[in-house]
């Protein structure tokens, strides 16, 4: 599966819709210090299925909704859409007919957040595992948060295991092996 296309809607500082095209290989997002480069990473993280708000910065979840600013008024939605490919058929199994895969979050101030995939409204959990499986997700090493380095350096081996797992691809295993004994 690859990445195609994020697109944001009332996502923190992104007020109206903003849609970014994701070209193979290394993406890079530059500019000035505010400007928004760590939200759009973490509206990433979020549409993947983040369920800490903290891992958001923020206090509770609805203060991922855009909150206002000088010009304009806050709104009571944010709703963050991602576009994969799946031409090689790598999605889980539930998913795997579709040859374009788009998930979406969205979260009403008050009511909390719902998930769809390809229009269907699915579990937080399945988009996890969607994600999980295909190596990635909200808390992949792949993304990588300001100051993560340090922390990984300074990691006890039992989190740097939990790395090291994320990365080798088998981490969607443990997940559906935790899921399989609470059943
Ligand atoms: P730096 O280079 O300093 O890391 P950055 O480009 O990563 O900056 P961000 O942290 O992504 O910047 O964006 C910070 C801006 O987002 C701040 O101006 C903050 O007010 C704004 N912001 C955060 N949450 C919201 C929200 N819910 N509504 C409106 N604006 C928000
Ligand atoms: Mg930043």
């Amino acid at each position: 599966m690859k990445f195609e296309r994020l697109r944001v809607t009332g996502f923190k500082s992104f007020c109206d819709t903003q849609e970014f095209k994701i070209e193979p290989g290394l993406t890079g997002v530059v500019g000035p210090n505010g400007c928004g480069k760590s939200n759009l990473v973490e509206s990433l993280r979020w549409v993947m299925g983040e369920s800490s708000f903290k891992a958001m910065r923020a206090s509770g979840m609805d203060d991922v909704i855009f909150s206002g600013s000088g010009k304009r008024p806050s709104r009571n939605n944010a709703e963050v859409g991602i576009l994969l490919d799946n031409s090689d058929r790598r999605a889980p199994a539930v998913f795997n007919d579709h040859e374009t895969i788009e998930v979406t979050r969205r979260i009403e101030r008050e009511s909390g957040s719902t998930y769809r995939v390809n229009g269907r409204e699915v579990r937080a959990r399945d988009v996890q595992l969607l994600f999980a499986d295909a190596s990635t997700g909200a808390r992949s090493p792949a993304l990588v948060r300001q100051g993560q380095i340090g922390e990984i350096i300074a990691a006890k081996p039992q989190a740097r295991r939990l790395i090291l797992e994320e990365a080798a691809g088998i981490s969607g295993l443990h997940s559906r092996r935790h899921e399989a004994e609470l059943r």
